[in-house]
């Protein structure tokens, strides 16, 4: 019986472990928040399909557009 208590607390100390490890891991991606952040802002040009900052982009009826020359040529043919 004191056998499977040991198995029972290894086990136990395996899973803290990975969770403590987890825990490190998190954090590092905390760290990298900026990119995931900046990737969370990122739209899609509605005409040519490249990804640009939401900041950068020119809007026309909801969708973003990459460039005044790609939002002009939706506005002249509409889908
Ligand atoms: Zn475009």
């Amino acid at each position: 019986m004191s056998r499977l208590l040991l198995v029972v607390v290894i086990f136990i100390a395996i899973y803290l472990l990975l969770k403590y490890y987890r825990k490190q891991v998190s954090k590092k991606d905390v760290l990298g928040e900026n990119t995931s952040k900046y990737s969370e802002n990122m739209v899609r040009c509605a005409h040519c399909g490249v990804h640009l900052p939401k900041g950068e982009s020119l809007m026309l009826n909801y969708k973003h557009y990459c460039s005044e020359a790609h939002r002009s040529a939706h506005k002249d043919e509409p889908e």
